[in-house]
């Protein structure tokens, strides 16, 4: 398999470039040559599959040819030591929780399978390649949490200080070893531009071999689409349904795209609901196919805080840049604050189920949509985090403590790792100046 860049200027090139790469030259976003098709028997064989055969079947069709097979599954094994549990919310409708993982939340599926793909590639070469990211929270744990203790890697994290929640702060400042975390006296535009800069220094590109692990990197939007199958797969044989419509709560758009492959793939998939806050760029597109980003606007579901979504261009670039095509299969709907917040005391009071604001704009963006259109098909709302990891939103709303889970606790025990900086390239560069060599 080739990957080519959606601005369709730069050379195609093998998996091993576009995960080390992320961003095309051409300043596009890879996608696969073609998209790889399951035949009906090899869907069947697939059907009391484990998660992780399922993952691999997938892998091997994205990757195969790159690492051999046996590898491949160790690897996959090693990325996913923890359920996906689907729950049976009512009759027809299910939350898919995607937050089992060591951060609690869905990025760990995408960022845990990029680190050990980074990993291999660069024992390959016998280098050891740095991570440099800039994160506001929840990118930056899962990368931490990824990397930690993945030989030939090593991550430098910026993030501003005082800007993120103290359990993000603990996330992304105690997975140690080869995991460096840089607070940065500054806001996340400085975290950013400090990174940037960085990439674009020759004196450094010397030195050091750098990588960026952000959302855009087909090695984190494939590994996404895995549970998209396997839920489909669960719904077939544990209850008889078959193309359900999965609600996805949506950022940057990777979550939904990486959907949209394993229904291409030929699994059974019905339909897409884009569950957006008030940052909805993309549901107006999908109204009248006009693309106008605006400035990001401040909502309960933090992380749905974008107004122009970084995967929106291969989202669009898998339906041919045809809105009218992308609105037969997806249906994009915003939810405000208030009605996340309603949503939040409803599953709580009629289910006895504490979802976070972002399953929760999820689940109520399923009804609407429900509700729109008379679609009876089976439901499935991806749960993109655990309530703990939005603790203050849950307990104000709903006005009562909840518990924080052990694995969460151990990590608000641990102690703090950070070195703090200004948000000057220099400083940024004399941190860097110390690390090995590669
Ligand atoms: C990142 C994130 C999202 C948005 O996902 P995208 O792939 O960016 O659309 C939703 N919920 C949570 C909790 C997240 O961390």
């Amino acid at each position: 398999m080739i990957y080519f860049s959606t601005n369709k200027s730069s050379t195609p090139v093998s998996i091993k470039k576009a995960t080390l790469e992320g961003l095309a030259p051409d300043g596009g976003l890879y996608v696969p040559s073609e998209i790889p098709k399951f035949s009906a028997q090899e869907l069947a064989l697939l059907e009391d599959a484990s998660f992780c055969n399922i993952a691999l079947a997938i892998a091997k069709k994205f990757i195969g040819g790159a690492i051999p097979p046996d590898q491949l599954s160790d690897m996959i094994e090693s990325c996913y030591p923890f359920d996906t549990p689907l729950v049976e919310l009512e009759q027809n409708t299910f939350i898919e929780e995607l937050f089992c993982g060591p951060t609690l939340a869905f990025k760990d599926y995408g960022a845990r399978f990029l680190a050990r793909l980074t990993g291999w590639f660069a024992a390959e070469d016998d280098r050891l390649i740095t991570v440099l990211v800039a994160t506001s929270g929840d990118t930056g744990s899962a990368v931490a949490y990824g990397f930690q203790g993945i030989a030939n890697t090593r991550v430098v994290l910026l993030y501003p200080s005082g800007k993120v929640s103290r359990l993000q702060e603990q996330q992304l400042t105690t997975a140690g070893n080869n995991v460096e975390a840089l607070e940065v006296k500054g806001d996340f535009d400085d975290c950013q531009r400090l990174v940037k800069q960085a990439f674009v220094d020759p004196a450094l590109k010397e030195r050091l071999t750098l990588t960026s692990a952000n959302s855009i990197n087909i090695s984190r939007l494939i590994p996404q689409s895995f549970y998209y199958a396997w839920a489909a797969m669960q719904l077939k044989t544990g209850y008889g349904l078959t193309h359900p419509v999965f609600s996805v709560p949506s950022g940057n758009y990777g979550n939904i795209t990486a959907g949209v492959l394993a229904k291409l793939m030929g699994f059974p998939v019905g339909h897409f609901v884009a569950a957006s806050n008030a940052n909805d760029s993309v549901t107006r597109y999908l109204e009248d196919g006009r693309y106008e980003p605006h400035p990001t606007i401040t909502t309960i579901s933090t992380a749905m805080d974008v107004g122009d979504p970084s995967n929106f261009a291969r989202l669009r670039y898998l339906y041919g840049n045809d809105y009218r095509a992308m609105k037969k299969e997806i249906t994009g709907v915003a939810i405000s604050d208030k009605a996340t917040r309603e949503t939040i005391i409803k599953l709580h009071n009629e289910f006895g189920y504490i979802a976070d604001p972002h399953t929760a704009v999820g689940f109520r963006a399923l009804e609407e949509y429900r509700k729109a259109s008379g679609n009876r098909s089976a439901g499935v709302v991806l749960s993109t985090a655990h309530p703990a990891k939005f603790l203050e939103a849950i307990e104000e709303t709903l006005n009562k403590k909840i518990a924080i889970p052990d694995r969460l606790q151990a990590v608000l025990e641990r102690k703090k790792q950070a070195t703090l900086i200004n948000a000057s390239y220099n400083e940024l560069a004399g941190f860097l100046e110390h690390l090995d060599k590669h």
